[in-house]
Formats: C-alpha cells, sequence, structure tokens
C-alpha cells in the first residue's frame, strides 16, 4: 500500500509539512488558468517550504489524450515549475498517475459500501439514458439522488440476496455515494471563507465505475490523503464538488487530516461575461495556451504564449497577478520575489479579466530589462533562419538600439530588418514627399564625405555632417530624410548617425549609390 510517510502528519505534530499538488486531467493543452492554479501550488509550496507535486488525474479513459501529459510536463518546466514530485520525478508517493494506482481504488470504494456511505448500482448505461430523455420531454432534470434511488436498480432498493445474486453472476455495477440527506456540510475555504451547502439538491455520485476505474472523486480523495496534501488550491469549477469531498473524508474517517480548500477565481474574457475561452483567444487573436498544441485528431494548432514570443517570466508575472496582488503597486515580480509575498490571503474572489493589450506590456518590461547581449542571443536563430550573414557584435548593437520600439524578439525583425538587408525597394509616398530636385546633388556629396571620414562613429559623423551642411547652406532636415531613405527604405528607424555606424562606412555608402541610381529623379 502507497500511504507514503508523510501520512505521519496528524494532530499530534504541531507543524505540519505542506503539500500541495497540481492534479490535472490530461484531456488536451493546459488552459493558462490550469497554470495559474499550478503556479499558485508551485508559490505556496515554496513559500512554506513544503513540497509541490504533479499527479496525473488520467481515471477518464474515454477523455484521455496521448500527448496532453507530455505537454503538461513541458508547460511546467517552460514556466520552471518543477515538481518535487510527479511521474518523471520521483517521489515517496509514487507511481503519480492515477491510472497506475488503480488498484488501490476499489477496495476504499468497497469499504464505503461496508460502512453504509455507499452502494452498488445496477442500473445500465441504456436504462438511465432513457430516463434522462424521459424527463428531457417532461421538461425536468433527472438525477440520480435521495428523491429517486429506491426507484432505481441498486443495492439499496434490492433483497440483499439479489444483490449477491447479481454480483455472484458478474453483472456490471457501479459504486455509488449515498448523499446524506438534509445535511448542511461547511467548510472554511481559504479564499471564500465559510461555505455551506445542503445535501438534500445534491445527487448520489458515481464513485467507482463499472470498468474498474474510480471516478475523479474518488481517485482524488483517497489520493489526497495517501499523499498526505495539506492544502487543495483549485479552481473555482470544483467548488460544487467539495461538499462531496468533505464528505468523503467524513465517512473514511480522515476528518482531521483533511486538506485545507481554496478554490481561485476564474480568468474572465476581455470583453463579457464568462470564463476565458479559447474562442475569445482565436477571435481577439492572443493564445489561452502555454505552448502551442497541435490536436491529434484534427491536426489543428492553437498557438501558445511560448511560441507567440512570451518570456516565461512575463508570462507567469501576467498569470500571477490574475486573481492576486502584492498589496503594493508593483507589478513586475520575478518568480523569487513572487514566491516570497504570495500568501493566498490576497488571492481575489471574483474573477478577473484578462486583458491582452496588458500581457503584452508585460512581455515589453522583461524584453526592456534584458541586456542587449541575451536579446542577440535570441534574435540569432530567427537570422539564421531568414539566412542573414551578419556578425554577433552587429546583432548586439542592432537590438541595443531598437529594443525600445520592441515588444516581442519577433518585432526586432519588422523594427530592424534594414540593418541586415539593403532595401530592395523605397516607401513610396516617403520618396514622393522627401525627394526633390536637388536632392541626387546632395546626396552624391554626402557619400563623397563619408568616404572621407577616418573615424566611422555616429558622434563625429554626425558633426562632421553639420558643418558639412552649415557650409553649403542645405537644409539639414531635409537631407538627414532623404538619407535615411536611402538606408532604410523609408523614414522609420532610430537615430540616423546611429544607423550608419552600425551598418559601417562602405555599407552606408554602398547604399546611398544604391538608392540614387533606383530613385527616379522627380
Ligand atoms: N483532475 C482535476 C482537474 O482536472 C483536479 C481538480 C482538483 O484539483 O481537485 O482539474
Amino acid at each position: 500500500m502507497v500511504l507514503c510517510i508523510f501520512a505521519a502528519n496528524s494532530k499530534t505534530m504541531t507543524q505540519k509539512r505542506v503539500r500541495v499538488r497540481f492534479a490535472p486531467s490530461p484531456t488536451g493543452p493546459l488552459h493558462m488558468g490550469g497554470m495559474r492554479t499550478a503556479l499558485f501550488n508551485y508559490l505556496f509550496a515554496r513559500k512554506n517550504g513544503g513540497d509541490f507535486i504533479l499527479r496525473i488525474e488520467d481515471t477518464d479513459q474515454t477523455r484521455y489524450v496521448h500527448q496532453a501529459e507530455d505537454y503538461i510536463v513541458e508547460s511546467l518546466k517552460w514556466c520552471g515549475l518543477i515538481p518535487d514530485e510527479g511521474p518523471g520525478f520521483g517521489g515517496p508517493c509514487a507511481p503519480y498517475r492515477q491510472s497506475e494506482r488503480k488498484e488501490i481504488y476499489a477496495d476504499y470504494a468497497r469499504q464505503l459500501v461496508k460502512s453504509g456511505w455507499a452502494y452498488y448500482s445496477f442500473d445500465t448505461p441504456e436504462e438511465l439514458d432513457r430516463l434522462r430523455s424521459e424527463a428531457e420531454s417532461a421538461g425536468a432534470l433527472f438525477s440520480y439522488d435521495q428523491h429517486t434511488r429506491m426507484k432505481l436498480c441498486n443495492s439499496l432498493s434490492l433483497s440483499r440476496e439479489e444483490v449477491n445474486r447479481r454480483i455472484g453472476a458478474g453483472e456490471p455495477y457501479a459504486i455509488r455515494f449515498k448523499m446524506p440527506e438534509n445535511v448542511d456540510v461547511t467548510n472554511e475555504d481559504l479564499i471564500r471563507g465559510s461555505v455551506t451547502f445542503n445535501t438534500r439538491e445534491l445527487d448520489d455520485k458515481v464513485l467507482f465505475k463499472s470498468d474498474g476505474m474510480p471516478t475523479y472523486h474518488l481517485a482524488n480523495v483517497v489520493d489526497d490523503h495517501l499523499m498526505a496534501i495539506t492544502h487543495v488550491i483549485r479552481g473555482e469549477e470544483w467548488l460544487p464538488s467539495l461538499p462531496l469531498h468533505v464528505l468523503l473524508y467524513r465517512a473514511f474517517g480522515w476528518e482531521d487530516t483533511m486538506p485545507e480548500f481554496s478554490h481561485l477565481p476564474l480568468i474572465l474574457k476581455p470583453h463579457g461575461k464568462g470564463k476565458l475561452s479559447k474562442r475569445d483567444g482565436d477571435q481577439m487573436g492572443f493564445p489561452v495556451f502555454p505552448l502551442a498544441w497541435k490536436d491529434p485528431e484534427t491536426g489543428e494548432i492553437s498557438r501558445g504564449y511560448r511560441e507567440d514570443g512570451y518570456f516565461p517570466e512575463a508570462f507567469i508575472n501576467l498569470l500571477a497577478l490574475l486573481g492576486w496582488n502584492p498589496g503594493t503597486e508593483q507589478e513586475i515580480l520575478s518568480l523569487e520575489e513572487l514566491t516570497a509575498q504570495f500568501s493566498l490571503d490576497r488571492v481575489v474572489k471574483s474573477g478577473s479579466r484578462f486583458d491582452p493589450e496588458k500581457a503584452r506590456w508585460f512581455n515589453r518590461q522583461y524584453l526592456q530589462q534584458k541586456p542587449a547581449q541575451e536579446l542577440a542571443r535570441l534574435l540569432v536563430p530567427l537570422l539564421y533562419e531568414k539566412n542573414i550573414d551578419t556578425t554577433l557584435a552587429r546583432v548586439v548593437d542592432v537590438c541595443e538600439e531598437i529594443k525600445v520600439r520592441c515588444d516581442f524578439i519577433s518585432d526586432f525583425w519588422e523594427q530592424g530588418h534594414y540593418f541586415f538587408t539593403a532595401p530592395s525597394t523605397y516607401d513610396e509616398k516617403a520618396v514622393a514627399k522627401r525627394w526633390k530636385p536637388e536632392t541626387p546633388e546632395e546626396l552624391t556629396a554626402i557619400a563623397c564625405l563619408f568616404e572621407s571620414v577616418e573615424t566611422w562613429e555616429a558622434p563625429v559623423v554626425k558633426v562632421l555632417f553639420s558643418d558639412f551642411m552649415n557650409e553649403k547652406g542645405w537644409n539639414f532636415g531635409n537631407v538627414m530624410n532623404t538619407l535615411r531613405i536611402c538606408l532604410v527604405g523609408g523614414n522609420q528607424g532610430p537615430d540616423l548617425f546611429r544607423i550608419c555606424e552600425i551598418l559601417g562606412k562602405q555599407e552606408t555608402v554602398a547604399r546611398i549609390k544604391s538608392a540614387l541610381l533606383k530613385i527616379p529623379n522627380p
């Protein structure tokens, strides 16, 4: 039995070691809300010197997607949220994949039948479907619960002999929880405060299925107990399951070591009501998944924050502030700072609206903080893909010069491609506005002046250029504008003399000459 060493946690110990788990079901890519759940679990564990466990809840074989577990692990690694225990990470409560623990659960389910907290149900899926559609046609909802259970086919409504006969004959059965009648179940949620549910409205959930697999509810509670989980931090969509989970702890006699619960608020759509969905992302052009995902069935590709060029630090930071705040104006927080400042009592109860512009803003802040050398290293592969032959020194210079114009590494190309390839066409509007009959004469003279410059540095070139303009009595601004067209192909870009310096003397002069040949005189 895998009752691991931490199960020694009990009232007799003054301080329990904090143990939290992130327990995704591998049914597809992880939504950013799931990633935030992982992050808050991680931060809580680190802050409290505890353990962060990854448990894969793959008991629902009908929804299982093979690639999803790898995707989850890769997403966690990308964000730097490395589990202390989990599949592939080892740990004292292994295995951490529920499908590999399936023998464990049957005994627990039977134990509940014995103690009267659960019962065998023999109703076939067809029969239940029939009851559902009958209720539907009458405008009602069918529920297997305290009001209907005695009219259905189960070990409460059938005689003991009949039940034994059916089991003996190998008839398939499920095990259902016998929801107590009219009991108030109260729990102190660490985010929401006291929450109470009355069991009258709750149904008899299946705990163990006829395929020999537990359902989420049973496996989740049994594993949280066996893995000595002290705090359950999960999404708000699990709040309706809370009374059943609390009652399961009661039924097993584990209430003393029951974890404390926290249900995180939803991440809401940028506009309108409801939970942020993949459709919102598709419509408004932002990812809702940490990494890109290729649907194994349809081949459809969904974008991911990583592939869209977000830095993991920025992604983590923006996630953390969706529903939590440090209580100060500080918005840029590293993983270390988040860890130091995190507490569940600063998690808000209401949903937080996702703002895609703010997400870009976070990436921008991290990009601006990065030294040009690091940005250059990230830009090099992109230049390589474009067959650009250049030097790292030039890439560093370019990054230094144009990073203020960029939110993402890919912006560097859009903002600075002319540093790497000479313009082959020239912006027509800019040419029409700036190119004057006297321009060829002025630029020919400038090319000549530049050829004679010995120290090719922006401040030196600038002084020489200005003196020359004064000497000639030419309009400084006009000539600068036409020179810019020659070098970058239009009127964009940073300081012109820095552009000259980075391009180098030869290239600057060559571009002037080439433009003079290509741009017709007005
Ligand atoms: N397997 C559940 C999920 O997919 C876990 C819920 C919980 O944390 O209890 O989110």
